[in-house]
This record gives C-alpha cells, sequence and structure tokens, in this order.
C-alpha cells in the first residue's frame, strides 16, 4: 500500500490544550500548522476542566472573550477545603489584575471544540482527527516530520518543525529518545460523577479526611468528584466493595448519599493514575515537545491545562514569525525551554510540597487531620487569600499573544 505525504511547515502532534492552541495560534499568525489526533473528538472525561484567568486573559488578548464566555460553564472566584472538621478558605480569586477574577469551570471538550472552531477560521489551519503519529521522520539527524495513522491508511506528514503536545505518556518523545526526570507522586485519582441539584452548594471544594480526600467540582447539572487514594491502592478499595466507597464519599459529602447509587458498578468509577515529570532537554533539531510531553503535572491546583496553554503562547511567540520564514533554528527551540522552564518549575515544586508534606500524611493516616497553622492563618487573614489565588490563577510569569493575526479569515 503507497503511503501519502502531506508537506507543512509545523507539524503539531496531539490535539489537547497545548496543541490546539499552538495549532490556532500559528495558523492564526499566517504559519501552516497540521494538527494531528488520534481520538475521533474531544469528548473525553479525564482531561480536567479549569480554565483559569490565565487563559480567560489570553482570550481577551485574542479578542474571544465574549464569545467564550457564551458557551456553558460554572465560576469560581474562591476555592475552600475542610480538614477534618475545619472549614477554610484558600484562595480568592476576586483581587485579581485580570479581566476575570475567577476560574471557569468547563468541559475540556467544549474548549478544544472552541479553539477548533477558531482555528478553521483560518485557511493555514489543518486539523486531522483519528490520526495517530507513530514515529518520527529523521533525516541526517534531524526531524524532518511523523509517520501516522489515519483513516485513509499511513501518512507522511513533512514539516520545517514537528511540536509533539501529546501528553504525558507522549510518543514523541520516546521516538526522540529524551530523557525523562521521573519526580513520582503518592497519589491516584478515581474520577466520577454524580448529579447535582439546584439546593446544593454551589462551591467547588476538597475534603480531607484521613485516609482519602474528595474534590468536587461544580459543573451545574453534575458534581465531578475526584476521589484521592494512595498510588497503586485501586485493589484495597475495591476489595472493600462498591458499599464501603459509596459510604467514603458519603461521609466527606453527606449531602451526595441519596444520589450515590449512580454509581452503579466500578465502570462508574475511573482511574487515573498521578505522573509529575520534565524533560531534561525539550527539544532536538526539527523537534520541540511542551505540555505535559515535557512535564507531566500534578492535578494540584489544576493548573496543568493552563500551564500547556502557556507553553503554546510562548512557543508560538517565539517560533510564528521564525516559522513563517523558514528560519527555525535549534537556538529557538532552546530559548522556548528557556522561558518555560522556571514557571513549570516552580509549579512542579510547590505541588510536590503539598503531595509531600501534606497529601501523603493524610492518605497514609488513620488520625484525623488538623489543620496546619499556615492554613489557619490563610484562613483567618483574607489579604493572604490572594497569593494563593495569583499562584493557582496566573502562575509563574504569565504569557501574553504577542502574535499578530496575518490572515484573512475564512
Ligand atoms: C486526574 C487528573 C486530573 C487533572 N485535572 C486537571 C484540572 O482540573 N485542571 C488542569 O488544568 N489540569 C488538570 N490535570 C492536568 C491536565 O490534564 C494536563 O496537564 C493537560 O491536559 C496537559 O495538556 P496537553 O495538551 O499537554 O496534553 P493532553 O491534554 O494529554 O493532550 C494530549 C493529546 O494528544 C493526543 N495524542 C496522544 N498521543 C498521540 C499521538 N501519538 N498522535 C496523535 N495524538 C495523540 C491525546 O489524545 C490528547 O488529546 C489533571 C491531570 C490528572 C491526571
Amino acid at each position: 500500500m503507497s503511503t501519502s505525504s502531506i508537506r507543512t511547515t509545523c507539524c503539531v502532534v496531539g490535539g489537547g490544550p497545548a496543541g490546539m492552541m499552538l495549532g490556532f495560534l500559528l495558523a492564526r499568525a499566517g504559519v501552516k500548522a497540521t494538527v494531528l489526533e488520534k481520538h475521533a473528538d474531544f469528548l473525553r472525561d479525564f482531561r480536567g476542566d479549569t480554565i483559569h484567568p490565565s487563559t480567560l486573559e489570553l482570550m481577551f488578548e485574542l479578542g474571544l472573550l465574549d464569545e467564550f464566555l457564551k458557551l456553558p460553564h460554572a465560576r469560581v472566584d474562591h476555592l475552600s477545603g475542610q480538614v477534618g472538621d475545619a472549614t477554610i478558605r484558600v484562595a480568592d480569586f476576586s483581587h485579581l489584575p485580570t479581566h476575570c477574577k475567577f476560574i471557569a469551570l468547563m468541559p475540556q471538550w467544549d474548549f478544544l471544540d472552541f479553539l477548533a472552531e477558531q482555528g478553521k477560521k483560518y485557511p493555514a489551519f489543518d486539523l486531522h482527527m483519528r490520526t495517530e503519529a507513530t514515529d518520527l521522520i529523521e533525516e541526517g539527524g534531524c526531524v524532518v516530520g511523523v509517520r501516522a495513522k489515519s483513516p485513509e491508511g499511513e501518512i507522511e506528514i513533512r514539516a520545517d518543525l514537528t511540536v509533539g503536545t501529546d501528553g504525558r505518556h507522549s510518543t514523541m518523545r520516546a521516538c526522540a529518545g529524551f530523557s525523562v526526570e521521573d519526580i513520582g507522586a503518592p497519589m491516584d485519582v478515581l474520577w466520577f460523577r454524580v448529579s447535582r441539584r439546584a439546593t446544593d452548594t454551589a462551591e467547588t471544594f476538597g475534603h480531607m479526611e484521613a485516609g482519602r480526600m474528595l474534590v468536587m467540582l461544580n459543573r451545574t447539572t453534575y458534581w465531578q468528584c475526584a476521589y484521592l487514594i494512595p498510588k497503586g491502592g485501586i485493589d484495597q478499595v475495591k476489595a472493600k466493595g462498591l458499599d464501603a466507597f459509596r459510604d467514603s464519599v458519603a461521609f466527606m459529602s453527606p449531602f451526595l448519599r441519596d444520589r450515590l447509587g449512580e454509581i452503579k458498578s466500578w465502570d462508574d468509577v475511573k482511574l487515573l493514575t498521578v505522573a509529575v515529570d520534565r524533560l531534561h532537554h525539550w527539544h532536538k533539531s526539527g523537534l520541540l515537545c511542551i505540555g505535559d510531553a515535557a512535564h507531566a503535572m500534578s492535578p494540584i491546583g489544576g493548573v496543568g491545562i493552563n500551564l500547556a496553554i502557556q507553553d503554546a503562547v510562548a512557543a508560538a511567540n517565539i517560533l510564528a514569525i521564525p516559522l513563517r520564514e523558514g528560519r527555525v533554528s535549534d537556538a529557538l527551540l532552546a530559548a522556548v525551554q528557556r522561558r518555560r522552564t522556571m514557571p513549570m518549575r516552580v509549579i512542579q515544586w510547590l505541588q510536590v510540597q503539598i503531595q509531600n508534606n501534606v497529601l501523603s500524611a493524610v492518605l497514609t493516616s488513620s488520625a484525623r487531620p488538623k489543620l496546619p497553622f499556615a492554613a489557619k492563618l490563610v484562613n483567618r487573614l483574607p489579604l493572604l487569600q490572594r497569593l494563593p489565588a495569583r499562584i493557582i490563577g496566573l502562575g509563574v510569569r504569565p504569557e501574553h499573544v504577542r502574535t499578530a493575526e496575518a490572515t484573512p479569515t475564512r
């Protein structure tokens, strides 16, 4: 069977937040961008749903904020938590120096569909669904594209630059032989949903008890729930049975008790393994990795999507004009890594501190957790709640859109 071939300027492998944002920004700047996504749609329920103020600010800079906020979403302007029997307020977003002083909770597939629709307005945007990159094409020590499986058969996509945005299990980074620093995480997440009633609290919150933690995200008609368990502990949870699991959830959120029958079998509870890692080198000639492919983030703070998007904006800012002019160099790819390393490391460091000093202790303890002194202080002094809000909502050194809209819209 003959292999067909596509020629493009930038081949983006993976249509998650990093890939869709990069593909859109490059196409908007007049760079031919071919995005490959292995699935047929964006409808998967494992990605997280938080669109942070930093991302909403980018939407404003792109002139898309009003349209974006027409999509169904819930707004979170503060975060609360319950540790044992104490309730605390952790972060207050209402003072952020951004147009949106809240986190928008929106199914990620709506966000990705939105980016795809925006991308399609530009002739340079070329999205291939059901197309899975399987290998890199290398010539003379330089990556010149990828091989992929598509509904039409094998294809080759030849590109001046290939960007791996294929997530934490990145094929691109494995094919490139990039070495990974595995930082690890002490927990896994059980992900399930339960219906929400109009009379329920509107709060998005977390609850820690001995040996477990539950985070509930308000998605208007249902609660998206994340139940944290010690790493590798799924067999133990299952061995205790579904009733014991439902009881445990009801203990953490008693108002859910009469709806927990909606969890009919373990098929309704998905195990998400948590990884935290980062590449030593994000690039080699002709190839760059960004987003989770370069640094898998812990779900703590729900920042991974937003960091992936920040990477995409930085990459587009640095590479769009050189790509258009055919002069992308190793030095420019290194500049993208340099630009994003510090913000990513700071956030990973904070996540690891929370993982190791708070979550590990809670998940392995049989005693009811007590509020740490620092948390008591944050709870008592509202001014201090602005700091976590800034770190979670904006991250470190937030990116801004520097690429101009170069092509006429379709
Ligand atoms: C349990 C859990 C909960 C989380 N919750 C949140 C949250 O609430 N908020 C938040 O901000 N972050 C959250 N995160 C982190 C977040 O999911 C990631 O950081 C973020 O999705 C990274 O985006 P990405 O675009 O780099 O990669 P991904 O979102 O992983 O996207 C990669 C894409 O590439 C595609 N792909 C993979 N391989 C190939 C291939 N070979 N060819 C073509 N396509 C391919 C995949 O189908 C996927 O669409 C959570 C993580 C976990 C584990």
